[in-house]
């Protein structure tokens, strides 16, 4: 299944594109709300990009939401496997929120 092209956050579009490299670093995503760009390293195998899309969604919700910087690095890594793990395990909880 195609990944989708647009990622809605807090009420942003955001692009999601998948580069065969990123500029620059040797990260595996990043996440830029001045141009609501997400990117993630399209060479990576599949479950590690739907977890890196999660990682660098967290990273545009904590731009959305205004949360406090600090802790965000840390957070991101330590919520992207437990909640892309909640949206596998749950298809019928995910349809029944996007609903
Ligand atoms: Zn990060």
């Amino acid at each position: 299944m195609k990944p989708p092209a647009f990622v809605h956050v807090g009420g942003l579009t955001y692009s999601l594109e998948f580069p065969d490299e990123l500029e620059g670093d040797n990260s595996m995503g990043r996440c830029d709300p001045r141009t609501q760009t997400i990117q993630i390293l399209g060479t990576l195998p599949d479950d590690g990009r739907k977890q890196t899309v999660i990682h660098e969604i967290l990273h545009a919700i904590w731009a959305a939401y205004g949360v406090q910087k600090g802790g965000e690095e840390r957070m991101a890594y330590q919520l992207e496997g437990p909640l892309l793990m909640l949206i596998r395990d749950n298809p019928k909880l995910v349809r029944w929120l996007a609903d």
